[in-house]
């Protein structure tokens, strides 16, 4: 499977996914028209749209993808997702024949209470959940929630390509580095991150292994995270760390 990040809006990314036949699902398109576009350079027909959470930046172009091109789209099972021709939930999986691909559904509550995630064919579809370097807002979930969701994905093998939904990573890393000034992944992954965006390409994917060595957040274990989280007022306790981790990014002006 040949996995294409395709810009979109301000700083999204709509994840097109095909075969060698011309087969092709998008997953999270904010819009239609750069999914079009990326489709007609490609020669690649539309087969399906998978959908990860409820934020328009993630379905705004469905409706017209679904009725222009007549595919199925599949979303969680909630109401402010009325584009929906399929629900899909945790624990099950989801078989397409065109492109051939199955993808088992996680349910990850945090940065909103009805996000999913799609794994499967290598790749971690994780919309707002994980970024690399950083993790999604917690909109509607619980530190304890999206923690949760951040470690289960984080079992995961480690060479998963981690498809995020959104080109956050140098704003994450200056972040990142604040708390773990240390970190020689980081650094290396920074340095990467910097050249990639220097030459206007995308960050991403990552790897899930080098979202364990870098990205705070799937560090709170970490002795470094650990420390940092505690002279910032945190308790010995991965939530108390985690959830001071999210309140101080939120708070980071770089
Ligand atoms: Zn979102």
């Amino acid at each position: 499977m040949h996995v294409v990040p395709v810009p979109a809006l301000a700083d999204n990314y709509i994840w097109l996914l095909h075969d060698d036949s011309g087969n092709a699902i998008v997953i999270d398109p904010g819009e239609a028209a750069p999914v079009e576009a990326a489709l007609s350079a490609r020669k690649l027909a539309l087969r399906a749209v998978l959908l990860t959470h409820h934020h328009p930046d993630h379905i705004g172009g469905a409706e017209r993808l679904r009725d222009n091109d007549g595919v199925p789209v599949y979303a969680p099972d909630d109401d402010r997702i009325a584009v929906a021709t399929h629900r899909v939930k945790d624990g099950e999986t989801l078989t397409l024949q065109q492109p051939s691909a199955h993808f088992d559904i996680i349910a990850v509550p945090g940065h909103t209470l009805s996000h999913i995630v799609y794994v499967g064919e290598g790749v971690l579809l994780c919309g707002d959940t994980l970024f690399s370097l950083g993790c999604g807002r917690l909109f509607e979930g619980t530190p304890t929630q999206l923690l949760s969701s951040l470690q289960g994905l984080a079992s995961l093998p480690g060479d998963t390509l981690v498809c995020c939904g959104h080109e956050y990573t140098a704003a994450n890393g200056r972040f990142a580095l604040t708390v773990e000034p240390d970190n020689a992944a980081l650094k290396q992954r920074l340095d990467e991150v910097a050249r990639l965006r220097a030459a206007n390409r995308p960050s991403v994917p990552s790897t899930l292994s080098s979202e364990l060595a870098c990205n705070p957040f799937l560090r709170v274990d970490s002795k470094d995270v650990a420390d940092w989280c505690s002279r910032h007022g945190a308790s010995n306790d991965p939530v108390a760390r985690f959830a001071t981790l999210r309140s101080a990014k939120d708070a980071f002006r770089a």
